[in-house]
């Protein structure tokens, strides 16, 4: 009877599978999103893809960018302010899937600040999306390695992971280009949302040292020796760029002859 029981459950599981929802709203799969499985249709409409966007920075280019002063574009290339100001050019250009939004802000303190690794598969989808758009076969760079913005220990303590050095493991496995830890976090810096702009852009200043690569993976000299080297940093969001710029010059520091691109969920 009871080897019965439990066929009929079987064969009713097989007929009528539990419907997998979508992973913001929990809403059952009918109108699934166009581009990402794991979210239901008016989910993934509340994020904005990237279309028109500043060459260097990656950021979505609006109308009232090109009516300033302080941005120079041509048909083929636009540059926002911001990248116009910059002094320091170690990180050669960075991109992004979708625009800092509310949505993303959301959904990147729900898998960062509340630890809901379930999310992390949309957050890669994302990086996985502008990758495949931009680098790879989309022009920019085939990256010879990804690496990753680290956090300090104490912070890693604190949340248990790094949001980006699990979302570049997962960029890493689906595009087939290894990932290896080439930096450390040095400084315990305070959350940079909660300062002004100009506070943020001097808090990271050798904030980061350069890790050699561990036994095991390539060794240094191999990566000295390279005629060429183009690492991919990776990040969960790119805001005014100090991050990602400081990183990447530390990284050249130590590695003279790599270019450096940045690659973030949101901009
Ligand atoms: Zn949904
Ligand atoms: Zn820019």
């Amino acid at each position: 009877m009871q080897t019965f029981k439990r066929l009929i459950k079987y064969l009713l599981v097989i007929a009528f599978p539990k419907p997998e929802g979508c992973l913001l709203c929990g809403m059952a799969a009918s109108g699934t999103g166009r581009r990402i499985a794991q979210l239901c249709l008016r989910c993934e409409q509340r994020f904005t893809f990237h279309t028109e966007i500043c060459s260097l920075c990656g950021r979505q280019w609006t109308e009232e960018m090109a009516d300033g002063d302080h941005c120079s574009f041509t048909d083929d290339e636009r540059v926002c302010g911001d990248c116009l100001r910059r002094t320091i050019h170690d990180l050669i250009l960075s991109r992004s899937a979708v625009v800092y939004n509310k949505p993303v802000k959301d959904l990147l303190s729900l898998y960062k600040f509340r630890g809901d690794r379930m999310l992390a598969p949309v957050l890669a989808f994302f990086l996985v999306y502008a990758y495949n758009k931009y680098y790879g076969s989309g022009g920019v760079a085939v990256p010879d390695l990804i690496t990753y913005i680290p956090v300090h220990q104490s912070r890693l303590e604190e949340r248990t992971f790094n949001q980006a050095e699990e979302l570049a493991a997962l960029l890493g496995a689906t595009v087939g280009i290894p990932v290896m830890a080439l930096l450390e976090k040095t400084k315990a810096t305070d959350k940079q949302s909660r300062k002004t702009r100009k506070d943020r852009l001097h808090a990271l200043d050798y904030a980061f040292c350069f890790k050699p690569p561990e036994p095991g993976h390539i060794t240094n000299d191999e990566l000295l020796q390279k005629p060429e080297l183009d690492i991919l940093l990776v990040d969960d969001v790119y805001t005014t760029g100090s991050t990602l710029h400081e990183a990447a010059r530390v990284l050249k520091h130590s590695l003279p002859h790599a270019s450096v691109y940045g690659l973030t969920v949101a901009r």
